[in-house]
């Protein structure tokens, strides 16, 4: 399919299953992590690493990195039928997806000397960059007020605040934060004065960072970091002091249709599971998924996440095209989230009481889907962006 997006410019759409050697590799690597493994690491709330181990050493991990430092620079495209495939697979992306949607502020603004630092470690697996630090427990959604500040102080930046909700902090050896540089009261706009950053944590744990597990709903190993008076490099700087927001905000249409994805991946998992339980359990005489109050929820979730898949397609197309993919980045989000919530809610009440016993996986995919409706951005603050930006009515906020 084409997007004509202008006259003489064409964005070319894939239907169907692109990418086929990626899914069935995927595919392949999913089978060796079976609901077991996942309910086991839910339970002990441990990290995934054997799971993670295996993605990196295919080198599914560093498809975004460009190929001269080591990755395999691939499109974002690709990116997304990994993440869907890894979801549609039962298994879950969460423990390692960070790596590539953090890349994209820091592939475009981060220098030579520091790519060639990091990156071809983090393609071969022996850096891991998971840790993405810009949450705060006082300010949440609204990013620009954050509290955390890095000072200048000669060939160092001191930093001292707090993060929350900062995933994977203890299973990664780099962490990408967004700190303020100039006070609030000292900039002309709020979006000013932020500035992003390389934290080695491997150097700053026990220096000045602290990093205590939160105990979630869900097993994302996600943790409160605490900074007092860091040391971090002026090299360790992204880009220009005082860009960070703007930066952050170049990532962010990569990583929404990448969550997009995962989400889509979730309903997908959700239909087949519900589905294939219909059919086979029989009350009252005759197949559960005869009836229509069962059987539609499914088919509605079905029709959702076809319509979803659309819009991640395009929303990526978009991107790989180098056009701009905000409204459909958002849009996939919130369309895929949908999709995946809807999916879930119809397996849940299409296996009933069992959906509650976790051997059946459901309850726990029913409870990590549920957070692509609140992380890592919200569905009211979506809308709010379409309401906004796409259909030109007031800002809510
Ligand atoms: C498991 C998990 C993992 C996470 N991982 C990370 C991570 O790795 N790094 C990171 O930086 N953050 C992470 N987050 C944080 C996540 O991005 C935030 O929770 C999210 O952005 C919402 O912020 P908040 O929780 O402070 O909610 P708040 O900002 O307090 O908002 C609360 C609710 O009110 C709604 N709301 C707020 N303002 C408005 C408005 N103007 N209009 C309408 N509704 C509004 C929000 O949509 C939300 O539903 C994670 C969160 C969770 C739960």
């Amino acid at each position: 399919m084409n997007l004509q997006e202008n006259s003489d410019e064409v964005i070319r759409l894939e239907l169907g299953e692109d990418y086929p050697e990626i899914r069935d590799a995927v595919r392949k690597i999913c089978e060796q992590f079976p609901g077991t493994y996942w309910h086991k690491l839910d339970s002990e709330s441990a990290y995934p690493t054997e799971f993670v181990k295996a993605l990196t050493e295919s080198g599914f991990l560093g498809m975004l990195i460009p190929e001269e430092y080591g990755g395999s620079g691939l499109p974002l495209r690709a990116a997304t039928v990994l993440l869907e495939e890894i979801h549609a697979s039962g298994c879950n992306a969460a423990a390692c997806h960070a790596q590539m949607y953090i890349m994209g502020a820091w592939l475009r603004h981060g220098s030579a000397e520091q790519k060639q630092k990091y990156l071809p470690g983090i393609a071969d697996g022996s850096l891991r960059l998971q840790a993405f630090g810009v949450t705060e427990p006082t300010t949440g959604s609204d990013t620009t007020q954050l509290k955390t500040r890095a000072i200048r102080e000669g060939s160092h930046y001191i930093v001292s605040g707090q993060k929350i909700w900062t995933s994977r902090a203890e299973h990664s050896d780099l962490m990408l934060l967004l700190a303020r540089t100039t006070p609030l009261d000292k900039v002309k706009k709020r979006t000013e004065g932020l500035s992003l950053f390389l934290v080695d944590m491997r150097e700053a744990r026990g220096n000045g960072l602290e990093i205590r597990k939160i105990d979630a709903m869900i097993n994302h190993n996600t943790t409160e970091v605490f900074f007092d008076q860091l040391r971090v490099p002026a090299g360790n700087l992204i880009g220009q002091e005082g860009s960070g927001f703007r930066y952050i905000l170049d990532g962010m249409n990569a990583e929404r249709t990448m969550i997009a994805a995962e989400c889509l991946g979730d309903a997908r998992w959700f239909i087949k599971k519900a589905k294939n339980y219909s059919k086979e359990r029989v009350i009252f005489g005759r197949p559960l998924g005869q009836n229509q109050a069962i059987q539609f929820p499914i088919a509605r979730a079905h029709c959702e996440a076809e319509a979803a898949d659309l819009m991640v397609r395009k929303a990526a197309a978009l991107f790989d095209g180098g056009k701009d993919c905000g409204a459909e980045a958002n849009m996939a989000k919130l369309l895929a989230a949908d999709a995946s919530w809807h999916a879930g809610e119809a397996a849940m009440q299409t296996f009933g009481g069992f959906a509650f016993a976790k051997e059946y996986e459901i309850e726990r995919k029913w409870r990590e889907t549920r957070l692509y409706q609140i992380a890592p951005i919200s569905t009211n603050l979506i809308l709010a962006y379409v309401g906004q930006h796409v259909l030109g009515m007031p800002r809510t906020y």
